[in-house]
Order: C-alpha cells, then structure tokens, then sequence
C-alpha cells in the first residue's frame, strides 16, 4: 500500500510590540518572573483591556504580505477554560471573525520548484504564562511575564505533502515576519512556536485520514523529524489493524518520538463568546492602503527580482533571500562591487563558510559587506588574483586591516602583471627545473598540459601568490615549446 501525508500548520508568531495586546506592561523577554504583568494580565477584577493599535497593524501587515483578504471586521472572543498559568479563566482570541482571512505562501523546495501553500485564515490572541516545573521541588511556579503577549496564529490549509514541505512553509513564514519585522522570530527564545496536524492517507484517496495534533514543536528540524515518526507510527497502526484517533501529542527531542497528551477538545468544550470588554475592530479602506504603502519589498518579490534583474540562479536567489540579514548584506557588496554573480558567490562561499565555522549569523559578521564589496572589486580590477583575495579576506576576518586596500598594501599582494617580472620568474624556475622540462619534452603533446601545472606552481610559488595566474600560463607554455 502506498500512502500519501497531508499536513497542516498552526504557527504561533509573538508579534514584536513594545507592550501587550491589551496592557502596557513591557513584553521584553527574559525579565525577572511577574516583573512584567500588571493588573490587566493578572485578571484583576475591575479592569478593562485595552486594545494595542500596533498589534493591530502588524497583523494587518501580514495579512497584506500573503495576499490575504482583510475583512473591515473582526471580533475577539473567550476561549474559557483553567490552568494555573491563564489567571483570568480564559483567553482573548478571534473564533469566529479573525482578522486576516484566507491567502496563500509561496514555498520553494530542494529541487528549485516553488508551490503554493493556502492560509486559512490568521488571527489576534493573548498568550498564556509559563508554568515551571524545574525550579521548585514538589511545586509549580508561575511566570505571568509572559500572560498578555500578542500573538498571531496562522492557520494554514492542509496543502503539504511531506515533512519538507511543512518545514519549507514555516521558513517561508519566518522569513515573511522577520522581513516585515512583525516578530523577531527567534524560535529558541519561543517568539515562533507551531501546531503540526499529520495524517495519512491512502495514495489516490480523496478524503483525508483521521488527524493527529503535535502541538508547541519550536524548531525547524524538529517539525521534520516530529512529522517522520508521526507518519510512521499512523502507517503501522492502520496496517495493523488499528485506527488513529484525533488527539493532541507531544515531540520528545530526546527521545524523537510524539506521545499522547490528550484526546482532541471540541470547539464547543471552550464555551466561546464575543468578549464584552472589547469592541470590534472596525478596519477602513485607507488604513489598510496606509499599511500597504509601508510594506517593505518582500522575500517572494526579492527571491524574482534577483533572479530576473540580476541573473542569479534559483538556487542563488533562494539562498540570498531566505533572511532579510541575508539579502541586505549581499545587496550592499552587490552596490559596491557591482557584480551580482561575484557577490553572490562570495556571500554564499567564503563568507558564509567563515561565519558557520565560528557558528555567527550574518549580523555579527566581522567582515562588513562594504569590506568584502571592495575585496571583490580588487579582483574584478586585476588588483590582486583570486588566491591572494582568500588571503584578504582572512585578513579582514581577523580584523588585520581596515580594508582590502590597507592590506593589499601591507601583504605585497598586488598581482604582478609586469611580463618582464614574470618572465623572468619563469626562466629561473625553467632553469632549476632541468629534469620537469625534459620530462615535458618527452611526453605526448596531449599530456604537456597537464604537466605544465607543476611549472605553474612554482612561478606562483616564486612570486609569493601574486603573478597572474593565466599570464603565468600562457607565457609559460610558449617558453617550454619553444625548448621543444
Ligand atoms: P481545529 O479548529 O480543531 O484546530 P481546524 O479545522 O481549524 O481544526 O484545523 C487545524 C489545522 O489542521 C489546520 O492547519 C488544518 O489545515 C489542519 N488539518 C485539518 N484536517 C487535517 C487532516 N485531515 N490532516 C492534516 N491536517 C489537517
Ligand atoms: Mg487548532
């Protein structure tokens, strides 16, 4: 039997306000526990939330992002329900009117292809307080720093087929908030967190399989390896006989399985009703034109103009659009070196080997993109040839001089291009070479090239890097010829 996956996404994004969805107490992360709730995310009796505007505006801002309709109303709603860590009894969301409606993400997968993924819908909602259980033996603390911290959940179709896939899509939606810079999207610190919704079914088949939820995966790798045991556990059950039930489980990283939480509540189980303390949010046409004329240029719209505009390869485009970081810092070295195709493989090569290396993201990078701009136009010019920028380049990793120019100068490594001064290096090596150039001599014509790499070397040797290496070449091959 062959069986199919089907997916669906609930991402919870922490949207990057100052203050919480409906207070003004800070929403910094890593303050000293209830340091950071007030009254309203207490529950205090005799409170009103109110709304943050900004909160507002960043989800609209999404909603533009994905081509999303934006309905002119939407309504928060109680989510009722109790845990120690949720002091009102209930949480402030959107049920029945979010505030973003149906719109879809481009993916892009491993063999350059692109696909389309629907967005159900995405809306407003509070988040909850943290429970510790570590710090206190035989107790549960509570941290409510957290309680009031605006989220947006998206909530996507089933349109994914494979863990890929899912993983590709919630690279596509970090990469759209971290562009508009809605979230910071840090997904160790929680500021990105998803639902992952897996069932099988048989390939062919049209309706779907009976799901199961893993809830609060908060890492890339983990939804793909969440999702492998996932399918692999539904298969073997209904081959066995068995039936998957609709519950809610949790990924074990440690041990790299999913395990039962709970049976699936019902909507109805949440008893939810329009929240009496807010009113609706009533959206006009010229406030949404407002926010589309603040939307900055968008990974999709990026990934085809580098393509189109600047003749990069798909994959290239991809790369250097995944990260707003990413593609500011090769759009700089692009403007100062003005070779797309140059600065793309040094961003994508040296530099982004360096930075794995030293484990640093490409905001720490040691060497600014104006730096490695002027590296790159040091070799387009002739200056210094692609050995000796290596060094350059190691050079302003190691903060050894301000800029290529400084070391150039320092290091001696312009290219000698003077054919008197490499013509000279070559009789030398030729003339302390007697047994290489007999051998030479003696070989088949067809296998003298391969020989000449030796003579190459030591004229490159001989000039400490610089000679230009196709000069060194060609004035290398007519010398040895002529001794034939
Ligand atoms: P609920 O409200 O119970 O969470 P929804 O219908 O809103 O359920 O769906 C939640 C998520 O589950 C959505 O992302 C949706 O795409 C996904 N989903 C729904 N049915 C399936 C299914 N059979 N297999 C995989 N994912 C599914
Ligand atoms: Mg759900």
């Amino acid at each position: 039997m062959q069986w199919e996956t089907v997916i669906g996404l609930e991402v919870h994004v922490q949207l990057a306000t100052r203050s919480k969805i409906f207070s003004g107490a800070s929403t910094a992360f890593g303050a000293e526990p209830n340091t950071q709730a007030c009254a309203v995310d207490l529950g205090l009796p005799g409170v009103l939330p109110v709304l943050n505007e900004q909160a507002v505006a960043m989800a609209v801002q999404f909603g533009l992002a994905v081509h999303a309709d934006i309905p002119e109303v939407s309504v928060f709603d109680r989510k009722n329900y109790f845990y120690p860590d949720l002091p009102k009894g209930y949480q402030t969301s959107q049920m029945y009117h979010p505030i973003v409606g149906a719109g879809e993400v481009e993916i892009t997968l491993d063999d350059d292809t692109t696909k389309r993924i629907r967005i159900h819908h995405a809306h407003l909602e509070e988040d909850a307080g943290k429970s510790l259980h570590e710090d206190f033996q035989g107790m549960t603390g509570i941290d409510l720093n957290r309680a009031g911290t605006p989220l947006l959940e998206i909530v996507s179709e089933p349109d994914m087929r494979s863990a890929k896939e899912a993983a590709a899509y919630l690279k596509a939606i970090h990469s759209i908030v971290t562009y508009l810079g809605i979230s910071d999207g840090n997904m160790a610190e929680g500021s990105m967190r998803c639902d992952v919704n897996v069932s099988v079914r048989p390939k062919g088949q049209e309706a779907f399989g009976t799901r199961a939820e893993i809830k609060n995966v908060n890492s890339f790798r983990f939804v793909e390896r969440a999702i492998a045991f996932e399918v692999e556990r539904q298969i073997e059950l209904i081959e066995d006989g068995g039936k998957v039930v609709q519950e809610t489980r949790l990924f074990d990283p440690e041990r790299d399985e999913t395990r039962s939480m709970r049976t699936k509540e019902e909507a109805n189980d949440y008893r939810y009703f329009p929240c009496p303390d807010l009113l609706p949010v009533v959206l006009d046409q010229a406030y949404l034109e407002h926010l589309r004329s603040q939307l900055p240029e968008l990974p999709a719209d990026k990934r085809a103009r580098f393509q189109n505009e600047l003749g990069l390869s798909a994959y290239d485009a991809n790369v250097l659009s995944g990260s707003r970081e990413m593609a500011e810092f090769f759009e700089e070295v692009h403007r100062v070196c003005g070779d797309a195709k140059q600065a793309a493989n040094w961003v994508q090569g040296e530099l982004s080997g360096a930075l794995n290396r030293e484990n640093l993201s490409i905001q720490n990078s040691p060497v600014s993109a104006q730096q490695l701009g002027e590296l790159i136009s040091r070799v387009l010019d002739d200056t210094i040839n692609g050995k000796a920028a290596k060094q350059v380049f190691q050079a302003l990793w190691n903060g050894q001089g301000d800029s290529a120019d400084t070391i150039i100068e320092a290091k001696g490594l312009k290219q000698v291009t003077d054919t008197g001064a490499i013509e000279a290096m070559i009789d030398q090596v030729i003339a302390e070479s007697p047994a290489q150039v007999a051998q030479y001599r003696d070989s088949e014509p067809e296998k003298r090239g391969k020989m000449i790499g030796y003579f190459v070397g030591q004229v490159m040797k001989a000039s400490r890097g610089t000679a230009n290496p196709q000069q060194v070449n060609g004035v290398l091959k007519e010398k040895l010829d002529a001794l034939l």
